[in-house]
């Protein structure tokens, strides 16, 4: 039986920023059709009281990420760009959390979970189990998917709303996932 959402469940949207789109700094390959994949599942968190977090990267100006400081990335979703907005169609509601990261000048945080404080908030709200998508599959979505994994919830990786960066990677990421205990989902919601 399909599973379906329900009290003690997030989703948890990540990285669906401007930058990471088409027309943006670092496109994800078909990066804006997790959009209306993710916005059916915001619909459905909504009508069954299920609390919706969006995670973003915030970077300072030339952060350590950034080929110019010897990083991997062009620059990306700096603080206050257009480029760092979530994707202008994503129709996140007001009571969506927002989380921020790659904000630190120390290190950069692929995962939603890396010294945010993101497990103590969602213990403290009750959930026990995530859905998530967004951008990319093979690098923050990873990362977020294994760390949540980590901390005990159950995961849940919404297949048809994520992207990798490259195919080869996103099936590595994949088999990655599912043997760390991600449970990949087709993108159906069952009503
Ligand atoms: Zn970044």
């Amino acid at each position: 039986m399909e599973p379906k959402m329900k009290q003690g469940d997030a989703l948890l949207i990540v990285d669906v920023q401007r930058d990471f789109c088409s027309g943006g700094a670092l496109p994800v390959p078909g990066g804006d059709d997790v959009v209306p994949v993710l916005n059916r599942w915001i619909k459905a968190a909504l009508d069954a009281g299920v609390i919706i977090y969006a995670s973003r990267d915030w970077h300072p100006q030339a952060h350590l990420s950034f080929r110019e400081r010897g990083g991997p990335w062009p620059p990306h979703c700096i603080q206050d760009t257009v480029g760092a907005q979530f994707h202008h169609n994503l129709r996140l509601p007001p009571s969506a959390i927002v989380v921020s990261k790659g904000v630190r000048f120390d290190k950069d945080q692929n995962s939603a979970f890396d010294d945010t404080g993101l497990a103590v908030e969602l213990r403290r709200r009750g959930v026990r189990r995530i859905w998530v998508g967004g951008l990319a599959q093979d690098v923050c979505v990873r990362a977020t998917a294994l760390d949540a994994v980590r901390a005990e919830f159950e995961v849940h990786l919404v297949a048809g709303a994520t992207k990798p960066v490259r195919p080869e990677d996103g099936e590595r990421a994949l088999a990655e996932m599912r043997r760390a205990g991600v449970i990949i989902t087709e993108s159906r919601i069952i009503e």
